[in-house]
């Protein structure tokens, strides 16, 4: 065991801890910063939608940690157990104590697949993937997928990226339709109430699945149980908001075209033709889908020793997720903690994008605070993105922030229509984005 202490000390190696840490580095000379982060590798995570989807390698999407550390940082290769903010300290897995003047707390989120009864027990066989985890594996699931449902869906947990459970739905129906394979029916639950919140995207989602698709979709459908053996996801139906009941979208053209099934009026679908796909039950208070591929974004939280930690919202509907103000990123609790990233609860979409636009706001606040001011730059505004591929050459970029209000690059908007999916977006997710972001974002660039 031992004690070492650091100027600045970052908490977690990924998007968020390597962007701030190597943009404060080039903003300043001479600071002290040291990076905890336990894993060899560094993953671009954004890829692996195309990964599950056969159009990039997983190797094409790792490199290893020690590429994209920052040179004048110091690595830390452990675990962080816990954070002692009075104390400014951080305990290690290892017993080590690492003090520090200034905190950034980055360790990302975690995925729970025991939050779903029955899940990690069929997780990775049974048809059973999820890019989260495994995106070979909803490869190898989707190629396997000759005929029956393929179901994608999510959790009621907030999950980062939340527009990944669906960019993974919108190649899979690509690929089947490409591959003729005619006896595939791709089914869309979520527990949202919406497929988009912002327009026009929403519009335009829409019409991808509605018309180019032709998907079913189940809204305030939320996942209580996965039966791998049996193939059937298990839902329960939740509230919609203004006394909606619009539960089940697009079934009605279905039942009279093709898949040969129709709602009763009541609760329950009836069989009308031998050949159905979707054969939806109910059991008590279960809505029970039929699967044979299912794709999911498991249930996800802040790392369980995070949520213990004084930084984290005691109790609320935030509970656990880190506690920062909304434009400045510093902790609501220690004003020489800031925090960035999928660990924060901002009330926003979880993604790469936002900590871009995140990174620069701690750096100006967090040199201000050094400095003996306040940490009252404002600069954050929210803003996220999801570039929705909606087919192996289409992709939708969706920019928005707080208030799910429409926030679409200036200068793209003037060269292309942002309101609809189109090639060169595709051009720029599939060799742009990646390239930026090692290139770029990584190395402490702001853009
Ligand atoms: C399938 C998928 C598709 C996505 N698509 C997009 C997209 O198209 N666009 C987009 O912008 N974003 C996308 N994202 C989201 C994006 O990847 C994340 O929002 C982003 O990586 C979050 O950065 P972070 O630093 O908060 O967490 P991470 O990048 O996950 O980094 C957290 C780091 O903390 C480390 N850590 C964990 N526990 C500890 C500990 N105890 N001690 C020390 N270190 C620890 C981890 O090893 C990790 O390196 C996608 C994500 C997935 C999974």
């Amino acid at each position: 065991m031992s004690n070492s202490k650091h100027q600045i000390v970052v908490i977690g190696g990924g998007t968020g801890g390597i962007m701030v840490a190597a943009q404060l580095l080039r903003a300043k000379k001479g600071l002290d910063v040291a990076i905890i982060e336990p894993s060899e590798q560094h993953g671009y995570q954004p890829a692996w939608t195309l990964v599950g989807a056969g159009l990039m390698k997983k190797s094409d999407t790792i490199k290893p940690e020690k590429k994209v550390m920052p040179k004048k940082a110091t690595w830390i290769k452990e675990y962080v157990e816990t954070i002692n903010p009075d104390e400014n300290e951080v305990v290690l897995k290892n017993g080590d104590k690492i003090t520090y003047d200034y905190l950034i707390a980055a360790p990302g989120i975690q995925i729970n697949l025991d939050g779903i009864e029955g899940l990690k027990e069929t997780f990775g066989k049974n048809g059973v993937c999820s890019n989260y985890v495994d995106p070979d594996y909803t490869w190898e699931v989707l190629q396997n997928t000759k005929s029956g449902v393929a179901l994608f869906t999510q959790p009621a947990t907030p999950i980062k990226c939340p527009g990944a459970p669906q960019k993974i739905m919108y190649l899979s129906a690509d690929y089947f339709r490409r591959n003729n394979r005619t006896d595939v029916q791709p089914v869309f639950a979520t527990p949202g109430t919406v497929i988009f919140g912002t327009e026009p995207f929403k519009t335009e989602l829409t019409h991808y699945i509605n018309d180019v698709y032709n998907i079913p979709q189940r809204y305030g459908y939320k996942l209580v149980k996965v039966d791998g053996e049996k193939k059937e996801a298990h839902y329960e139906r939740m509230a919609l908001p203004d006394g909606r009941t619009d539960y089940v979208v697009n079934d009605e053209r279905n039942a009279a075209g093709c898949i040969g099934y129709v709602w009763d009026g009541q609760e329950q679908y009836v069989v009308e033709e031998e050949n159905n796909h979707i054969d939806e039950l109910k059991d008590g208070t279960h809505f029970i889908i039929k699967f044979d591929m299912l794709h999911l974004a498991p249930p996800q939280s802040a790392p369980s020793w995070f949520q213990k930690t004084k930084l984290a919202n005691p109790d609320g509907p935030n509970k656990g997720w880190m506690a920062v103000d909304e434009g400045t990123l510093q902790s609501r609790y220690y004003p020489n903690v800031f925090g960035v990233g999928d660990v924060t609860d901002l009330p926003t979409a979880r993604t790469g994008a936002a900590i871009r636009k995140q990174a620069p706001t701690i750096v100006k606040n967090l040199l201000n605070v050094m400095d003996g001011k306040e940490a009252d730059y404002k600069g954050y505004n929210g803003y996220s993105s999801c570039p929705l591929v909606v087919s192996h050459n289409r992709m939708l970029l969706a920019e928005f922030k707080y208030g799910n209000v429409r926030s679409s690059d200036p200068l793209l908007s003037k060269f292309f229509d942002l309101g609809k999916a189109s090639y060169p977006m595709w051009l720029m997710k599939r060799y742009g984005l990646p390239m930026l972001y090692w290139q770029a974002m990584l190395k402490g660039y702001q853009f």
